[in-house]
């Protein structure tokens, strides 16, 4: 079997994973959405001369994205009735017609059995005589940045051949195709957060204040208990508009010497809440001195900006219950290669960057270009903790969505050239 589809992103796919539909499961790594059926035999010529007209097609496309908002089915086959996931995007039909021109052009044999272009991703086969009735799922939506091409005889896995999409007949940067597909922290009005945290700080300086003094706190829950209102009206990157969360300050006995010593995010019954955890071995009086100052309010914040990060990004399973400070008791670089993760430290990293780039203005002889960049990385406590643990990909993902986040604050770093940052930071 050969066919030609795109790859359901594997973040995506925990996703799917979740949703509860009758059946056998498709294994989460065979997650495709299918563009052209290429065939049942077909001979490796065939799949190669296929993949490379399939290239020409992929160089006069732009990224673009896809989503899905209805669980469906189609009419019973061999395995039983598909259980699909519904995909919605103008690009697709327009990249699938673009194929199918290009095809008929070269002689390339595909399947024309089917009328309609209908795509989907088939979650499962149930065993059922009639089609279960469709259900509307929280919109998810997530950027098409290659086309695969998939051959073999048994199964569909023989040859993998990956295309990048790259939108044009010139030479279009990979800066400027990462940049359309989201190499960029998050959306997330900060301004709001830094006004929020200052109410957070306030509130468990209050708590702390009616404490004895100088026992150590011992571990608490629900110190302080608030909603974070601050990105009310934000819409999550599956569109929805965001619940507000809820913070929760409790303790935890960690061997730190930190006031904060973590933080964490997870869903309670549907519900976002962002947790903070204070020192339980510090003695009140120690925690106040340390959190009443700007570099307290500091803390704080950047805590919030990694949780609150997590709040708008899509949900997978290792954001939950994971102790964002104090990642004990698992493996460290998969945690920090996780995708949310990378997406939750390059907010905070951009953050750090832009507030030192902020303070370098005042400076009497500003950095600028590539060496404010440097600079501003070499002074990020978030950049310094998690670099060693990153891979190729992800220090590549990351230092371009920062690169992006200081020109969108209007630093003048230079053209789109990021490349120097790989060699020196
Ligand atoms: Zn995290």
């Amino acid at each position: 079997m050969a066919f030609i589809g795109l790859s359901v992103p594997p973040e995506v796919g925990a996703v799917h994973g979740r949703f509860d539909v009758p059946g056998k499961r498709s294994p989460r790594e065979e997650l495709h959405v299918t563009v052209h059926h290429l065939g049942k035999d077909v001979p490796i010529d065939q799949v190669a001369k296929a993949a490379i007209v399939a290239f020409g097609a992929a160089r006069r496309t732009f990224p673009f994205q896809v989503s899905t908002r209805v669980i469906s089915s189609f009419d019973p086959g061999d395995d039983g009735v598909p259980i699909i996931a519904r995909i919605e995007s103008p690009e697709l039909h327009k990249l699938r017609q673009t194929l199918s021109g290009a095809f008929d052009a070269a002689a390339v044999e595909y399947s024309k059995k089917f009328k309609t272009f209908q795509p989907h991703v088939t979650l499962a086969y149930a065993d059922l005589t009639e089609r279960p009735v469709d259900r509307p799922i929280a919109p998810i939506s997530w950027p098409v940045n290659e086309i695969v091409v998939w051959g073999g005889d048994q199964g569909s896995n023989y040859i993998v051949v990956k295309i990048p999409l790259e939108g044009g007949p010139e030479s279009v940067t990979a800066m400027k195709v990462a940049a359309r597909v989201g190499a960029r922290p998050i959306p997330m009005d900060v301004g709001r957060v830094t006004t929020e945290t200052f109410n957070v700080q306030r509130e468990i300086l209050r708590v702390l204040k009616k404490l004895p003094p100088d026992e150590p706190l011992g571990v608490r829950k629900n110190l302080v208990v608030m909603k974070l209102d601050s990105l009310e009206g934000q819409r999550t990157v599956r569109h929805e508009s965001i619940k507000t969360p809820v913070l929760s300050v409790g303790s935890a006995q960690v061997s730190s010497t930190s006031p904060l010593v973590g933080a964490s995010y997870d869903l309670q019954a549907g519900h976002p809440v962002i947790h903070l955890d204070l020192n339980s071995r510090m003695p009140p009086s120690f925690l106040i001195g340390a959190l009443s100052d700007r570099s307290g309010m500091l803390e704080i914040r950047n805590k919030l900006l990694h949780e609150m990060t997590h709040a708008l990004d899509v949900q997978t399973e290792s954001t939950y219950h994971t102790n964002d400070s104090d990642p004990y008791g698992i493996d460290k670089d998969r945690y920090y290669n996780d995708p949310t993760e990378v997406r939750a430290f390059m907010r905070q990293i951009a953050d750090e960057t832009i507030r030192y780039a902020e303070k370098q203005k005042r400076a009497p002889v500003p950095a600028s270009g590539p060496k404010l960049v440097q600079d501003a990385l070499r002074k990020s406590p978030v950049w310094n903790q998690v670099r060693k643990h990153l891979s190729p990909k992800n220090t590549a993902i990351l230092l371009k969505g920062v690169y992006r986040a200081l020109q969108d604050a209007g630093f003048d770093i230079g053209g789109d050239d990021y490349a120097f940052l790989f060699s020196d930071v």
